[in-house]
């Protein structure tokens, strides 16, 4: 019964989308993971945006308005995510909330030897457990500028880590995938990775991954969806696992779809 009423429920909203067809065009062609999806694909990450749209508030902060293609742009990137998933794996909050640009993050720390501490920092974005998602818009544009570089996709992969407490790095797998896996690959590519920025080694992705393990998940989750092949190179077993998590494959579907490009090309 309840399910039938859900469904149906479902049904009705995605009748009536809160965006046009040459709007959702335009969100599609913006990002570089959006492009080179199939028709099934596409039609699939539409649904998802346009329950995603209806389940969550999207709010401007600082006097920023919201406008109709703000609120798809957050929304498109944010289901890429979930696009083989299901928009249950974002349940428990409903907010999100966009300011112009970066804003300051306050928080009280207690330190090792109890001294306490208050903080005041600049913040491109932000999840909370359990919580609202918090984005700079500013620097959720910033797409194409530096490469692997997408703070929706980051502040999304927090929340998706979340599902099973706070952000650590290890977000409740796939049924199939193996805990003892997840944890050998992403803890040795982890420490690779601090000893890469230690020695001041250029890195495919951003250096801010070695802040943390929860950090390293979210930043290379940016990079799978922004610049696949990049971590398929230099993080192979990263890279399956994500694709594995994700039920996804970037890399794949770019290649497919530029090799389509060059055969329409040589036609
Ligand atoms: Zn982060």
């Amino acid at each position: 019964m309840f399910e039938t009423f859900r469904n149906w429920r479902r049904e009705r909203i995605l009748r009536r989308p809160p965006f046009d067809d040459r709007m959702w065009a335009a969100v599609l062609d913006r990002y570089p993971f959006t492009r080179p999806l199939s028709a099934d694909e596409r039609s699939r990450l539409r649904d998802s945006v346009i329950l995603f749209l209806d389940e969550k508030t999207i709010v401007g902060a600082r006097g920023l308005e919201v406008g109709h293609e703000m609120r798809l742009a957050i929304a498109t990137q944010a289901c890429m995510l979930i696009l083989n998933l299901d928009l249950d794996f974002y349940r428990g909050w409903t907010e999100v909330i966009v300011y112009p640009g970066e804003f300051v993050a306050e928080y009280d720390y207690v330190d090792h030897d109890g001294v306490q501490h208050h903080v005041e920092e600049p913040m491109t974005g932000e999840s909370w457990l359990a919580g609202p998602v918090i984005l700079s818009w500013e620097d959720a544009e910033r797409r194409g500028e530096a490469q692997g570089y997408n703070v929706v996709i980051h502040e999304f992969a927090h929340k998706l880590d979340m599902l099973n407490g706070d952000a650590n790095g290890y977000p409740p797998l796939r049924a199939g995938m193996s805990r003892e896996e997840w944890t050998r690959v992403f803890d040795a590519a982890y420490r690779g990775f601090c000893a890469r920025v230690e020695r001041n080694e250029q890195t495919g992705v951003d250096p801010y991954a070695a802040e943390s393990p929860a950090e390293f998940f979210a930043v290379l989750s940016e990079a799978f969806f922004e610049i696949p092949e990049v971590v398929r190179a230099e993080h192979p077993e990263v890279y399956g696992q994500l694709a594995a998590f994700y039920r996804q494959d970037p890399g794949l579907r770019l290649a497919a779809a530029r090799e389509h490009a060059a055969e329409a090309g040589a036609r």
